[in-house]
């Protein structure tokens, strides 16, 4: 899953790398429905989120305690997702992280200490980067691709730092604000109204009531026809993600 992944990136980059040369080209790009590169795109597994309605679930903060459940319901329907996890509980849960990347789930760095990235001196910024991914690439073998940076806080510094150390910002165009202390009947009431195709949904996997909204959230995706998707299987018939950019959300089927 993973080697196709990556395979599958490489040539994403290769297609558009001449012409994919601003964030707000990117931008535009992730707006087009229905371009040709769609139907140029590789001819393996990965869905084709410029035709399924596809919906990316993003989960921040973990391994935790919540993380072993929430990847059972996520393979009792056949979902993947992406995880963005911090440095160091990845190291402390490695079987957790490794069976993420067995499921075919994407992991992306979500830094060491959790800080706002835009408060802090660039060189504290390299290093919560840096050390996090090196961690994530002691457990998995691989260095991450994507950056959920804390709190959503970026600026241009952020996304420049991000570039240097091989990262792509990844932020949501969905938030059920399962941070804030609601019901788990509230997050997933906020979610199903409100999700689009293309959506890549902001959650977490550091909460109960994440874990308990989960089995309503698969199930009434599932029913509308929502496709699970990877955040770059999301992006990968846009152009794949590159270091530096910014990407909000995918293809609006
Ligand atoms: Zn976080």
């Amino acid at each position: 899953m993973r080697v196709g992944r990556l395979y599958r990136l490489k040539r994403a980059a290769s297609w558009h790398s001449s012409w994919l040369i601003s964030s707000t080209m990117a931008a535009v790009l992730l707006t087009l429905p229905g371009t040709p590169t769609a139907a140029s795109a590789p001819a393996d597994h990965a869905p084709d989120c410029f035709v399924l309605r596809c919906v990316a679930l993003t989960f921040d903060d973990g391994p935790t305690q919540y993380t072993p459940s929430i990847l059972r319901l996520l393979e009792k329907h056949h979902a993947t997702a992406t995880f963005f996890v911090i440095g160091p509980h990845a190291l402390q849960h490695p079987t957790t992280v490794l069976r993420e990347q067995r499921d075919g789930d994407a992991i992306g760095d979500h830094t060491v200490t959790h800080p706002h990235l835009t408060a802090v001196s660039s060189a504290r910024v390299r290093f919560e980067l840096d050390r996090a991914a090196h961690d994530i690439a002691s457990v998995t073998g691989h260095r991450p691709t994507l950056l959920r940076p804390p709190f959503g806080a970026y600026d241009s510094r952020t996304r420049a730092l991000a570039g240097q150390s091989g990262l792509a910002v990844v932020m949501w165009s969905l938030d059920p604000q399962d941070w804030r202390h609601i019901s788990p009947g509230t997050i997933d009431r906020r979610l199903l109204n409100h999700v689009r195709a293309g959506d890549i949904v902001s959650l977490h996997d550091r909460y109960a009531r994440t874990l308990t909204a989960l089995p309503r959230i698969l199930t009434g995706l599932a029913s509308s026809g929502f496709a699970f998707v990877t955040v770059p299987q999301m992006l990968a018939a846009s152009g794949g993600t590159h270091p530096g950019m910014l990407y909000h959300h995918g293809p609006r089927t």
